[in-house]
């Protein structure tokens, strides 16, 4: 809880040592009850009109129902969205830093896993592969269920890793991400698994092009809505428009999914520090799909670009 002139963290003596440890910047309270109900009970203490803010992002019904039960009549509680999600939106040093290693290592891990993919080997069996790597690169887990879509599973922009076999002939659309000291990292690839027909490779170079156009386009002050725009009209002008059929990207950090969110029309304005990725594809059903995402450090006058894996359709 953060009021004026401190901030508390209301835990229980499960975590004591953890807390102690982990915590800096805060006072921890260890406490028998809840920590919902010890937070409900410091807002009831106050003295005075008591408004209090909740970010409804991060707190379900019922949670927010103990803690207002607990805080009384006397406290207005109220939710106050995207106002945690803003602070959270520019990163120091130290969190870009945390960040483009965690996306360095997914790059690194994609790779390795690169030589088992081969007709035959199942979807899970590489996801399995890639949440290993990440591990044992220093990873305390993934940052999302990896997917892995092959063949016409691919047309799927969110197909988990299935069952499915991999077959000769088929893309294979791999989006993954480390969480590593507690930053995400998020990447996707597509290879062909044979020699690409020429349309593939036609699809597969607009969307390449897109993706570096919206790169090319990320710098503080210009909205997220024309960093989509320039992934969008590269899409438009090869006649895929239709086909991308989601937003170009979102900001990234302690969540996978974070303020600002890069989609049409979008008027908010991209600062410096901000995360973002970068992730237009096409999806054709009953053939497949194909998506390129990078992780994109906005800076004043230009952006960095912190995933670092290649770019180039693999024929495998
Ligand atoms: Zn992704
Ligand atoms: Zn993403």
């Amino acid at each position: 809880m953060v009021e004026a002139g401190r901030a508390t963290l209301f835990t229980d003596n499960r975590y004591t040592v953890q807390a102690w440890a982990e915590v800096h910047g805060a006072e921890v309270e260890i406490t028998g009850k809840s920590s919902l109900v010890a937070a409900g009970a410091r807002l009831a203490s106050l003295r005075g009109r008591v408004r209090a803010g909740f970010a409804p992002e991060q707190v379900t019904v019922q949670q927010s129902t103990v803690v207002s039960q607990a805080a009384g009549k006397r406290v207005r509680w109220t939710p106050v969205a995207g106002a945690v999600e803003g602070l959270r939106g520019v990163k120091d040093a130290g969190e870009i830093a945390m960040i483009r290693e965690a996306a360095i290592l997914a790059g690194r891990v994609w790779v390795s896993v690169l030589k088992l993919v081969k007709p035959g080997v199942t979807e899970i069996e590489l996801a399995a592969e890639i949440e290993y790597g990440m591990r044992m690169g220093g990873a305390t887990g993934p940052a999302f269920d990896t997917i892995v879509a092959s063949g016409p599973r691919a047309a799927l922009p969110h197909g988990r890793a299935s069952a499915k076999p991999l077959e000769k002939n088929e893309l294979v659309v791999f989006d993954l991400g480390a969480i590593l000291r507690g930053y995400c990292s998020d990447i996707t690839r597509t290879v062909y698994l044979g020699r690409a027909p020429r349309k593939i490779k036609g699809w597969y170079a607009a969307v390449l092009e897109a993706q570096e156009a919206a790169r090319a386009a990320v710098k503080s002050g210009v909205t997220a809505g024309e960093v989509d725009a320039a992934a969008r009209r590269v899409l438009e002008r090869r006649r895929l428009g239709k086909r991308f059929t989601h937003s170009t990207g979102h900001g990234l950090g302690i969540e996978v999914h974070e303020a600002p969110r890069l989609a049409r029309g979008d008027q908010s304005r991209l600062a410096a520090g901000n995360v973002i990725t970068i992730e237009p594809g096409v999806y054709i059903e009953g053939t497949g799909g194909i998506r390129i995402e990078d992780d994109v450090w906005v800076q004043d006058g230009g952006a960095e670009t912190l995933s670092q894996a290649r770019r180039e359709l693999l024929e495998l």
